[in-house]
């Protein structure tokens, strides 16, 4: 008998999510078929639902984020860290595959940088084999070339931060950190998923003050949890006296380092000027284009010899650095769950996210399949 997977597919822009169910292909040699026991509903997914990520193709199973049970093994696989991986396995991965070839992945080994890295649940449509491309689904299909790390049984939906927003912040924190010494001040600018993962980092690295700028006071208060010293609700302080208070903290200098993780422009325009003379500005929360943003370049940059550092996506040790922080501090990481929703539910689990209400939403799909689906008809 065929078996089917259960897939909430984006169909049009704007439109809701319509659970469709799909045939699960013959696995080719290399592949894995993984039960997903928790899916990820990441800021980003908000703006390929509303059509403004350039990467995506309808009709597409959203789903970058995920987590769950291997079921089916096409040959043999080891983790990265020399682990046999077996079915059965709970398992987290990276979210990108790359090319091993190019110049990023061979030569100047950026591999975050694939010319040829394409990510689940964002760059494969549905029609293309084996059709099983992203994370908003009960079955997921992964490629022979991703890097697989193995869970302990504690919680799935735990760990679904860590492939994207973890992995990112991992990947931003590379930049921070030998600018940092044991006691210096970080700010970090968006109380998210993603500024929350780089709190954890700034504790680890000994950062004496970790300042947190944002606008939702639930997701600031979060992070005094993660490590905080500092947080700054944007609403109720202007541009200059969040300044006023970044200077009063930092003797006049500014913060050895900010992190933006908030995706807005305005945050940029903020930041920047408080940042020290010597500092580092890392840039980490855009995922899309977000238009243009002016600042003095000789007073911002120049004149402070500030390092202004591009951060874009993640790598495979970014992925097992997310990982190992949040079994460092599961209990705080359990907390950041805050919504859950069934596969269903995509469409309001995607809202939740958009009006900032959930710090992170997660899909938990069914264990058993529902039946009154309609079979969205695949190309041969
Ligand atoms: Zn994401
Ligand atoms: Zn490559």
């Amino acid at each position: 008998m065929d078996r089917t997977a259960i897939v909430s597919v984006l169909e049009e822009f704007n439109k809701p999510l319509q659970i469709r169910e799909m045939k699960i292909p013959e696995l080719k040699p290399g592949q894995i078929l993984v039960k997903i026991t928790a899916a990820g509903v990441c800021g980003s997914d908000v703006h390929m639902y509303e059509g403004r990520d350039p990467r995506l193709a309808l009709p597409m199973c959203l789903g970058h984020e995920g987590v769950g049970q291997i079921v089916e093994m096409s040959g043999e696989k080891q983790t990265p860290l020399g682990e046999k991986i077996n079915e059965g396995d709970m398992v987290i991965w990276n979210r990108g595959v790359l090319c091993g070839d190019c110049y990023y992945c061979t030569i100047s080994r950026q591999p975050s940088l694939c010319v040829n890295r394409w990510a689940y649940g964002i760059h494969r449509s549905v029609k293309i084999p084996p059709h099983l491309n992203g994370c908003y689904a009960d079955h997921l299909i992964l490629h022979e070339k991703t890097d697989i790390f193995l869970l302990d049984d504690r919680d799935s939906a735990v760990y679904v931060p860590a492939s994207c927003s973890g992995a990112t912040a991992a990947h931003a924190f590379e930049y921070a950190r030998p600018k940092l010494k044991t006691g210096d001040t970080v700010l970090i600018q968006g109380p998210g998923s993603l500024g929350i993962f780089l709190v954890a980092y700034a504790k680890a690295s000994g950062a004496g003050r970790i300042i947190v700028t944002g606008g939702t006071q639930s997701r600031l208060d979060m992070c005094l949890e993660f490590g905080a010293t500092d947080i700054i609700n944007r609403h109720n302080h202007t541009p200059e006296e969040t300044k006023e208070i970044v200077l009063s903290i930092t003797h006049g200098f500014g913060v050895d380092v900010a992190l933006e993780a908030s995706g807005s422009l305005g945050a940029v325009t903020d930041g920047m000027p408080l940042v020290r003379t010597g500092g580092a500005y890392i840039t980490a929360g855009f995922g899309e284009p977000a238009g243009s943003v002016e600042f003095p370049w000789f007073e911002n940059i120049v004149r402070k010899n500030v390092n202004l550092q591009g951060v874009w996506v993640s790598d495979t040790r970014h992925v097992l650095e997310a990982v190992r922080t949040v079994q460092m501090n599961y209990e705080n990481f359990a907390k950041i769950i805050t919504h859950r929703f069934s596969l269903e539910e995509s469409t309001e689990a995607l809202e939740s996210v958009a009006s900032r209400e959930a710090v992170k939403a997660v899909l938990i799909p069914p264990n058993k399949k529902f039946m009154s689906v309609k079979a969205l008809t695949l190309p041969v």
